[in-house]
């Protein structure tokens, strides 16, 4: 059945959403059709914000709407570690968690060969130069337990050694395999907890 073009513009719009098929696509959009205007308005408002008020912060690379982060910004955070981590959403974990209260640095992706990523596609070259900061004593590398996630630890360690850094991997108690942002505070604080040198 041909649908009217707003409409498949629509379904074809939450299609672009991962997770989302044409069946739900579908539900979405004759649900949005259901909606108050005011709402409806509303929701694209902040579609529309979150795309363009949201940056990058220029020293981490957490997700913000300010230059520098809150948590760069906060006075109160032990400036002497920094935890590596692949994505903004593993960020959000570790703040869910409340026992770190170090800084981060988002990587953006993890090294893979296979599909042509190498370190300077990620957000390693920055770490360095931001490592160069004397306040910095141990950098907590929390990628993910992947191929990638490992293979990026390995590759910050060996690059870091020479400097003198303290570098420590994060515990297995996660999921091989896993991502970090889907472990749960427990075994996410037990994995920063036990972390050991590299
Ligand atoms: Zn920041």
């Amino acid at each position: 059945m041909q649908y009217p073009t707003p409409i498949s513009q629509l379904i074809d719009s939450f299609m672009k959403l991962p997770g989302i098929g044409p069946k739900t696509a579908g539900r979405l959009a004759f649900y949005v059709l259901d909606m108050k205007e005011d709402d409806v308005l509303e929701f694209a408002k902040a579609l529309v914000n979150a795309k363009r008020e949201l940056t990058y912060c220029s020293v981490c690379h957490h997700i913000t709407d300010t230059d520098p982060c809150y948590i760069c910004q906060d006075k109160q955070r032990d400036r002497s570690i920094v935890c590596v981590v692949q994505d903004v959403k593993d960020v959000i974990a570790m703040e869910k968690m409340r026992e770190f209260s170090g800084l981060y640095h988002v990587l953006h992706g993890a090294i893979s060969p296979m599909d042509g990523v190498g370190p300077e596609d990620i957000n390693v070259p920055d770490l360095l130069t931001r490592l160069q900061d004397e306040q910095i004593q141990e950098v907590i590398i929390a990628t993910n337990p992947t191929i990638e996630g490992e293979a990026t630890a390995m590759y910050i360690s060996k690059l870091l050694k020479p400097t003198g850094m303290k570098v420590t991997r994060i515990a297995h108690g996660l999921p091989i395999g896993g991502d970090l942002e889907y472990a749960d505070e427990v075994t996410l604080s037990k994995a920063i907890e036990g972390r050991r040198e590299l």
